[in-house]
């Protein structure tokens, strides 16, 4: 009988198998790198089947469609948010929600961190940096960075875990390089109240040129469930 979700355990074992390359080549341990699957317009049992190969973590970037979706999903997975997110929708996925990677102003960190304190609960976050210097692109610009993130650290109720970057497509590794620069330079100033464990950078065209530059979590759609079809 045909196995109607085989093909997600044929690409997984494909993108495992990149990552370790990418990592034994740099001297990194592919345990270093966690893999999210991105779930836009991906049908929950398709997403499933990824959590059933050891997916462990979930990437959602809109609240509209998780919450159509969320009843369905196996519960075993982590979410996080990765997507541009208004702050009158902070409200729909501070309980259901382990990160949010789309930081990029101080009035979302507040609005989280109010949203946090009243369900007792710290939410981490990630602060998403636009290192292209894209016009189209949500994230605080590089050298916003240090001021925003001493703006938001002394919050109780988030904590900055790192920071997340989509760099702009096809330019090579250019960015991933600044990208890996910016972090260790933050890191490496250790601002109180943040801690810098987590890069999250990498796609499904890019994924093995990050981890190559640090990356210790990618985000897979495309690789992992196919070409997406919007018209679902
Ligand atoms: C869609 C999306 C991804 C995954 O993109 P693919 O190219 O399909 O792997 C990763 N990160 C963010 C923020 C996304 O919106």
């Amino acid at each position: 009988m045909a196995d109607t979700f085989g093909f997600v355990d044929d690409n997984l074992a494909v993108i495992r198998a990149n990552i370790r390359e990418a990592a034994e080549s740099c001297g990194r341990s592919a345990d270093e790198i966690r893999i999210m699957a991105v779930t836009k317009t991906v049908a929950p049992e398709t997403v499933n089947r990824a959590v059933a190969l050891g997916v462990d973590l979930l990437g959602e970037n809109r609240v509209q469609e998780f919450l159509s979706k969320q009843d369905a999903y196996d519960k075993s997975a982590e979410i996080h948010f990765i997507g541009h997110l208004q702050t009158n929708k902070v409200k729909y996925i501070i309980g259901p929600m382990t990160m949010i990677q789309s930081v990029d102003s101080v009035k979302l960190a507040e609005e989280i961190n109010r949203l946090a304190s009243a369900h007792n609960k710290t939410m981490d976050i990630l602060c998403e940096v636009n290192i292209g210097g894209e016009d189209s692109k949500s994230g605080v610009a590089p050298d916003e960075l240090i001021p925003l993130l001493e703006q938001i650290a002394p919050l109780e109720h988030i904590r900055v875990r790192g920071l997340m970057t989509i760099p702009p497509p096809s330019s090579g590794d250019v960015f991933l390089g600044r990208m890996e620069e910016l972090f260790h330079k933050v890191r490496d100033r250790d601002i109180e109240g943040t801690s810098m464990e987590v890069l999250s950078m990498g796609m499904t065209h890019d994924y093995a040129e990050a981890v190559k530059h640090g990356s210790t979590l990618v985000r897979i759609g495309t690789g992992l469930f196919g070409a997406r079809d919007y018209s679902r």
